[in-house]
């Protein structure tokens, strides 16, 4: 039904794309965009356009990041030999958040999801295979407690035991299904400090 002007139909058929915007957010938004002055409706308009634009991943990790290699690869001080495994960027962040891991990442970009016909060719296991050529001493697999997570988990673990390297997965108390992101601080470093070898 068309109550307005075609112009704010769009508008509020694009924001209702986003996650977790339902269709009264959405008609929200779409009102407080076209009250806004226009230099802000310009500057949240570039600032869309210009994150899509110079956003990559980073050419060791896999993070979003807007330079060849993201700030915690190419951090000296961090432990280059102790590599976290996360589903996704989310995750990196929800541990960079607790500013007591020193290690490096390494971003998945998804999870084993058979039923959803996604294998291990999928996600970023050869790149993450071919760092563990280096000097590594370490694997921690933070991925969800989830299904996907948990295969994904013991695909890893079962893939780099031959190497002799370190396997640890963090510690269960995570919630079951629940996404790193939105578990609090203590919780994750409880997770971090408790893992267990695989
Ligand atoms: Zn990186």
């Amino acid at each position: 039904m068309n109550y307005y002007s075609e112009h704010i139909n769009n508008l509020i058929e694009e924001l209702e794309r986003l996650p977790g915007i339902a269709a009264k957010t959405a008609q929200r938004l779409a009102f407080h965009i076209v009250n806004m002055p226009p230099e802000q409706v310009n500057a949240l308009a570039s600032a869309i356009r210009d994150a899509k634009e110079h956003t990559g991943h980073c050419r060791i990790c896999g993070t979003l990041t807007d330079a060849e290699v993201c700030p915690i690869c190419a951090d000296p001080s961090r432990d280059h030999r102790q590599i976290m495994v996360v589903e996704n960027s989310r995750d990196l962040a929800a541990y960079e958040k607790t500013q007591k891991y020193s290690g490096v990442y390494h971003v998945l970009q998804g999870a084993i999801a058979p039923l959803l016909g996604i294998g291990p060719d999928d996600i970023r296991l050869k790149e993450l295979m071919q760092r563990l050529q280096g000097d590594v001493d370490e694997v921690i697999i933070a991925t969800n407690s989830s299904l996907e997570g948990e295969t994904t988990a013991m695909y890893i673990s079962r893939l780099i035991k031959p190497t002799q390297i370190r396997v640890t997965r963090i510690a269960s108390g995570v919630p079951v299904g629940g996404d790193l992101e939105y578990i609090d601080e203590v919780t994750l470093l409880r997770a971090l400090e408790g893992r267990v070898e695989l």
